[in-house]
């Protein structure tokens, strides 16, 4: 495989990786959304923190010589923007969610 070639699959691994995160937060979101009654940006807060919770949980097994043997080296300071950064890209252009209030009710 050449390097475009490579270069799509990484691009369709990570394309099928962010819909799969996707349909799995969209999951829990819908299911506390319906058990708690919480309002909708309560929830989302919750599920950015939940995301904090395993980045920190993630770098901690990523400490020192008994870690895991990947070789990523966490860099909270510098990983914490990268996170912001991706919320940040991937509200810029707002989508019609008019679909998930009727999915809600379904
Ligand atoms: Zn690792």
């Amino acid at each position: 495989m050449d390097d475009r070639g490579q270069h799509r699959e990484a691009h369709t691994v990570r394309a099928a990786a962010h819909e799969k995160m996707r349909q799995a937060v969209l999951c829990a979101f819908c299911h506390v959304i319906q058990t708690t009654g919480l309002p909708p940006l309560e929830v989302l807060g919750l599920a950015a923190a939940a995301i904090g919770a395993v980045y920190k949980d993630v770098a901690a097994a990523h400490q020192g010589s008994t870690g895991c043997p990947c070789g990523w080296d966490p860099q909270a300071e510098a990983d914490i923007a990268v996170l912001h950064g991706a919320l940040a890209a991937e509200t810029a252009s707002l989508p019609d969610l008019r679909w998930l209030k009727a999915a809600g009710k379904a």
